[in-house]
C-alpha cells in the first residue's frame, strides 16, 4: 500500500490533524509530485469551515502546490522525473466543452475537477489537495516553476497569482492605469505585485493602517484606509480598475464610487455571506462590476512565465505541520504577511 502522509480536517470546522490515505494509481496520463511546499489559502479555510456548501471530508486542502515529479504515467510526454513543477485549483476538466476548447478550464461546463473537496471522474473517489507528501495530477494541469523562483515563494502564485493576474490581463490592465486594490492579504499583495509591473499606478484600498509601509514596498503609489470616509471620497471617480479581493462581505457602494465612468470592479474574494450595494453606484457613471475565478492553464504558465521574468514572487511566512491551525485563526484574523506556506518536509 502507497500510503501519504497528510494533514486533515476530519469533520466540518474541525482542527486539522495528521492523516494517512492510499495514494491513487497512475493513469497513463498522470503525474506524480512529490510537495514541497503548500500555500494557505483563504479558499482552505472557507472550505474546511462549510463556509461555502457542504464539503467532502476526511478534507486535506491545498491549492498551491511546488514541488518535483516524482513518477510518470506511460503516455506522459511533457513532464519527466525530477521536473520542478507546480499544481494550482484544479487537476483535470472535460476538455471538450467550449470553455475548455477556449483555454478557460476554470469555466469547464461539466465542472473542472478541483484540487481537492472533489472526487476523481473515474473512480469517484475522494481527491486530497496539497497538504500532503504527494499529488497525482492530469499532466495537462501541471505547471512549469520558472528556474529564478525559489519553491516557497513560488507557491503561491498558484492560485494567489493566477486569480490577480488573471483579471489584470482580462481587462487589459496598462501602464497609466490606476488600479485599487481592496484587501492587502494573499490574493491583495500579488494583485499589487502584478498591476505594479504591469506599469499601472496602484492604490491599496485596506480597512487598516497596518500595511501602508508594505504596500509601498511592494510598489504601490498611495493607501486609502476603507474606515476614514475623507480618504475614500477624496478618491471618488478616479479609478479605471479596482479589484476586490476581500474574504469577507462588504457593502460595495463607497468603493464601486471610486470608480470613474465606465470603470470596472471585479469582485475575486469570495465571502460566504452576500455582499451588499446600493444601485446607483453603478447606475450613475455606467460602472461595472464583474466576477473572475481564478485562471486557464495556459494563462496560469503565462502568469507563472510573466512572474518570471520580472521577479515576482509571494512574501511568505514558512510554517511547519504543527502551526496550520494557528495560521488559519491568524489569517481570518488579517495577521498574515503575506501567505503561510507549509513545508512538506515537517511531515
Ligand atoms: P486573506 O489573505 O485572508 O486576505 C483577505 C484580506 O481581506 C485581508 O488581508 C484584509 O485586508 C481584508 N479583509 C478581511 N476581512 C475584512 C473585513 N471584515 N473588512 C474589510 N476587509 C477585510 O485571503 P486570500 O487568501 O487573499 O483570499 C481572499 C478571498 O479570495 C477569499 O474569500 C478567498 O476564498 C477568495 N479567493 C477567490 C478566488 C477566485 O478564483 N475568485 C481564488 C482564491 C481565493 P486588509 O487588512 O488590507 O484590509
Ligand atoms: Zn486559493
Amino acid at each position: 500500500m502507497n500510503l501519504v502522509d497528510a494533514y486533515a480536517a476530519m469533520k466540518p470546522k474541525e482542527p486539522l490533524r495528521h492523516f494517512q490515505f492510499e495514494l491513487r494509481d497512475l493513469t497513463a496520463t498522470d503525474v506524480q509530485i512529490e510537495v514541497f511546499y503548500c500555500g494557505i489559502c483563504h479558499s482552505d479555510i472557507h472550505q474546511v469551515r462549510d463556509e461555502w456548501s457542504p464539503g467532502i471530508f476526511p478534507m486535506v486542502p491545498g491549492h498551491e502546490i511546488t514541488g518535483k515529479v516524482t513518477k510518470v504515467g506511460s503516455a506522459v510526454n511533457k513532464f519527466k522525473v525530477g521536473d520542478t513543477v507546480g499544481v494550482g485549483c484544479m487537476i483535470n476538466s472535460c476538455k471538450d466543452c467550449s470553455s475548455c476548447s477556449e483555454n478557460l478550464e476554470q469555466y469547464c461546463e461539466k465542472g473542472a475537477t478541483l484540487t481537492y473537496n472533489d472526487k476523481f471522474r473515474d473512480t469517484g473517489l475522494p481527491i486530497y489537495g496539497g497538504y500532503a507528501k504527494h499529488v497525482v495530477v492530469n499532466e495537462d494541469f501541471v505547471l512549469r516553476i520558472p528556474s529564478n523562483l525559489p519553491l516557497d515563494k513560488a507557491a503561491p502564485l498558484l492560485c494567489a497569482g493566477i486569480t490577480t493576474y488573471s483579471p489584470l490581463s482580462n481587462w487589459k490592465v496598462t501602464k497609466g492605469n490606476r488600479v485599487g486594490v481592496i484587501g492587502m492579504g494573499g490574493l491583495g499583495h500579488m494583485a499589487v505585485k502584478i498591476a505594479v509591473a504591469m506599469g499601472a499606478d496602484v492604490f491599496v484600498i485596506s480597512h487598516s493602517e497596518n500595511k501602508k509601509e508594505d504596500a509601498k514596498k511592494f510598489g504601490a503609489k498611495g493607501y486609502i484606509n476603507s474606515t476614514i470616509s475623507e480618504q475614500m471620497q477624496k478618491e471618488m471617480n478616479t479609478f479605471d480598475f479596482i479589484v476586490n479581493t476581500v474574504s469577507a462581505n462588504l457593502d460595495l457602494t463607497n468603493f464601486l464610487f471610486l470608480l470613474k465612468r465606465d470603470g470596472t470592479m471585479v469582485q475575486v474574494g469570495a465571502p460566504d455571506k452576500p455582499n451588499t450595494l446600493n444601485m446607483f453606484s453603478m447606475i450613475i457613471k455606467r460602472r461595472r462590476l464583474a466576477g473572475s475565478l481564478i485562471g486557464g492553464i495556459k494563462e496560469t504558465q503565462e502568469m507563472l512565465d510573466f512572474c518570471g521574468k520580472h521577479n515576482i514572487t509571494a512574501e511568505v511566512e514558512v510554517i511547519s505541520a504543527e502551526k496550520i491551525n494557528e495560521a488559519y485563526e491568524r489569517v481570518v484574523k488579517s495577521d498574515v504577511k503575506y501567505r503561510f506556506v507549509i513545508d512538506l518536509k515537517s511531515f
